[in-house]
């Protein structure tokens, strides 16, 4: 895809939401961790539901420390795989108090090395919290990044090392956001609204939702080919 066609989605992406932030709640990058970590394979609403509760009483590593993994678990029963990330939970508060003076670190390689903390999360605290131009490949950005031909790959990395070099710096920053945004509320897995789509006409997937008077009409071609079909050999001669 060209660069002015790539500038362009970043534009119009930008316009349309000119803040965008997570929708993870969080009130310290402490919280924003634990946020994150728990996101995995879980729906934001269901991780907010549980860390609305969680963090009204233990929102620091050593409020995490004392309640233990048996005083974590009642929290965490609505997210997925509560029973490791419980475990994780109790074992990155516990890490970032020895190793880290309970403060975040400011490193890759150590923020990755947490117990349940991937790449994905560690590129959101290095965005968010330091303010680095990282970009988070989760299965929105994935979609849409593929999708678009914005960056074009088979695997998270490929996809985020392509978004890297074909973002704009300007929207680097904010690239995750809005492409995260964009595959959750239009560019969805099974039915993309590409007829609502503010960058439909510079998108380069060729499977496009067709427009709703569109569908109609392919619908009726649809049933007329079939009737025709149906029509026995003899008779159409
Ligand atoms: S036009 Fe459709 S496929 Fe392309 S980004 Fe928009 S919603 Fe997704």
């Amino acid at each position: 895809m060209q660069l002015a066609r790539r500038r362009a989605i970043f534009r119009r992406l930008q316009a349309a939401n000119p803040h965008p932030t997570t929708e993870l709640l969080h009130s310290s990058p402490f919280e924003l961790l634990v946020a994150v970590m728990l996101s995995a394979h879980t729906t934001d609403r269901s991780v907010n539901a549980a860390t609305r509760e969680l963090f009204a009483v233990a929102n620091t590593p050593q409020a995490i420390l004392a309640l233990g993994v048996d005083g974590v678990r009642p929290y965490l029963k609505s997210v997925g795989l509560y029973n490791m990330k419980s475990k994780n939970l109790v074992a990155l508060a516990q890490q970032i108090l020895q190793l880290h003076k309970g403060k975040i670190p400011h490193d890759r390689a150590a923020l990755e090395a947490l117990p349940g903390v991937g790449r994905k999360t560690a590129n959101i605290i290095l965005n968010m919290v330091f303010g680095e131009s990282t970009i988070a490949v989760d299965t929105h950005v994935f979609r849409v990044a593929n999708r678009t031909g914005l960056a074009p790959g088979k695997t998270p990395r490929e996809v985020e090392e392509a978004l890297l070099v074909n973002t704009p710096a300007e929207y680097r920053k904010d690239a995750h956001h809005w492409l995260i945004l964009h595959g959750r509320y239009v560019c969805t897995a099974r039915k993309p609204d590409c007829p609502h789509c503010i960058i439909e006409d510079l998108c380069e997937y060729p499977h496009k939702t067709p427009p709703p008077k569109a569908r109609r009409v392919d619908a009726r071609r649809a049933a007329l080919g079939s009737r025709r079909r149906a029509v026995p050999p003899a008779r159409a001669r």
